[in-house]
């Protein structure tokens, strides 16, 4: 896999820019700065990798924005070593900048083709998740339960109870919420049945859909 200066240099840019709109967690920048965005788009796409902005990639869904990347992943308040559920791998950027920060990572995806192409392409990178599970992400990952926090890519219209149950005490779900366009919220579990609500504004996502498609 090739990672040129020139790729390099455009990374090194958009991480200033990423900066420059209000993240500043250094875990998350230089995970970004380490994880060739191109290696997740298709190759027609590739010269748009370092634009701040979401591409199509496979089975009618979306490699995220870099910045929703940035401000998902600083939402977590993660440490190195933490067990964390992504629902939505789709190109597998996303998991891969968690990755990169040092998180024992689990990753589903309901769209079977994204998830063979994206298993294939982990087969070939250094870093891979613990496990990518071909699935319902509605219903989260309860082998591995509880997790010290889970992440949605993709806008639910309500939030899944099964999310919720597998956090552990002052575990995190953070999860764009809406049916048209969403709001990420941010829900911390402060003890077994309680949970602290945050509101972290507007943003645009696919829809989080029930089932699987083969
Ligand atoms: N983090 C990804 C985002 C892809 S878009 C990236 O940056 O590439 C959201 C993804 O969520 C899509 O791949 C979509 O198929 C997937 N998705 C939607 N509903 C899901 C569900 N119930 N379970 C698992 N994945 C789901």
């Amino acid at each position: 896999m090739k990672d040129t200066l020139i790729q390099q240099g455009r990374r090194n840019n958009l991480i200033r820019l990423l900066n420059q709109k209000g993240i500043t967690d250094k875990n998350v920048l230089e995970a970004m700065r380490n994880t060739p965005r191109h290696w997740f788009m298709d190759t027609g796409l590739e010269e748009w990798a370092y634009e701040d902005k979401a591409y199509p990639i496979a089975a009618n869904q979306t490699i995220s924005q870099p910045y929703t990347v940035a401000f998902q992943s600083s939402l977590l308040q993660t440490k190195k070593g933490d067990k964390v559920l992504e629902i939505g791998t789709g190109s597998g950027y996303q998991t891969a900048v968690l990755i990169e920060m040092g998180l024992e990572l689990y990753t589903i995806e309901r769209q079977h083709e994204l998830f063979k192409k994206t298993s294939l392409l982990f087969n070939k990178l250094k870093k891979k998740p613990k496990k990518l599970i071909f699935g319902d992400g509605y219903k989260g990952f309860s082998t591995k339960a509880p997790y010290d926090a889970i992440l949605v890519t993709a806008g639910s219209e309500s939030i899944p109870e099964r999310l919720l149950e597998q956090l552990k005490i002052g575990g995190r779900l953070v999860i764009p919420v809406g049916k048209k366009d969403q709001e990420m919220w941010e829900y911390t579990r402060i003890s077994e049945e309680d949970y602290d609500k945050k509101n972290h504004g507007a943003f645009n996502f696919v829809p989080l859909l029930e089932g699987i498609n083969i």
